[in-house]
């Protein structure tokens, strides 16, 4: 039996992994952690002194993941982090450790199949278009932008095309930021924040005379369960 702890057990992620986690036979609920509300532990330092944690899984926010991550790695357990808005250093960082303390770690910006499938269409495509720009569209209450899905995208396209043309001509923003931010390979992407999306993308390529949308919506958090549960079977295999 798997003995995992849910760290941002109260927020929307979260709930649906404590209850996938309870649900699911070979894994048991050791410790919910959350800096909101009662009956749970306010941090992975109170609950791993207080209770055996084989994986925690971590759904908070981008201020609070890297050093929960470092705490883990740094005390034999394991980690899976849906979190998104770790930074690249930060992301080198956590590897160096894993790789130095064999503690397994697994970052997934998105743990739904569809999405994982859009991302590898969407860098099959870009072999053959020039021109590429995301959309992604999350509900209001999402604190990082662009996603961590957005930004994983583009960098999975980058390794298929240096660079991607950002328009084709001069052009000049009257209203700063309508282009988009400028990421990876120079593809553009630009964030929706708004009531009544749950997390959407579309990635559109054109080129002259046609256009192809590769587009992904996740409309129920159950979508991303099978992707954390595999996830945390996987990451005793690292090492
Ligand atoms: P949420 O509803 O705001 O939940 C986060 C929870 O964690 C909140 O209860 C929050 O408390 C708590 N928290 C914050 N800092 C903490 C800390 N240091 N220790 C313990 N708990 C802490 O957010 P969500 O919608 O569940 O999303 C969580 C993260 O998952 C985001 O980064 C999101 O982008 C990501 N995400 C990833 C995937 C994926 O497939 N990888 C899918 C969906 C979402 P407060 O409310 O007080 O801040």
């Amino acid at each position: 039996m798997i003995k995992v702890a849910v760290c941002g057990a109260n927020g929307r992620m979260g709930k649906e992994v404590c209850q996938t986690v309870i649900d699911n036979p070979d894994t048991e609920l050791a410790a919910k952690i959350d800096i909101n509300g009662s009956g749970v532990y306010s941090s992975i330092k109170q609950a791993s002194e207080n209770v055996k944690i084989d994986v925690l899984v971590d759904f908070t926010q981008p201020d609070s993941i890297f050093e929960n991550a470092k705490f883990c790695l740094n005390n034999d357990i394991k980690i899976v982090i849906g979190t998104t808005g770790l930074s690249d250093s930060q992301i080198q960082e956590l590897k160096d450790l894993s790789l130095k303390n064999k503690t397994g770690c697994m970052i997934a910006p998105n743990f739904s199949t569809g999405a994982v499938l859009m991302m590898m269409f969407s860098q099959i495509a870009a072999k053959y278009f020039d021109n590429a720009e995301i959309i992604e569209l999350h509900h209001n209450q999402k604190k990082d932008a662009p996603s961590g899905t957005a930004i994983k995208t583009a960098l999975m396209m980058s390794e298929a095309k240096k660079t991607f043309k950002c328009g084709n001509c001069p052009e000049k923003e009257t209203i700063q930021g309508a282009r988009g931010g400028t990421s990876y390979s120079d593809i553009q992407i630009h964030s929706v924040r708004m009531p009544g999306f749950m997390a959407s993308q579309e990635v559109i390529f054109g080129s002259s005379g046609q256009v192809l949308k590769i587009r992904h919506d996740s409309s129920d958090r159950k979508c991303y369960m099978d992707g954390v549960m595999l996830a945390v079977k996987h990451v005793f295999d690292i090492y």
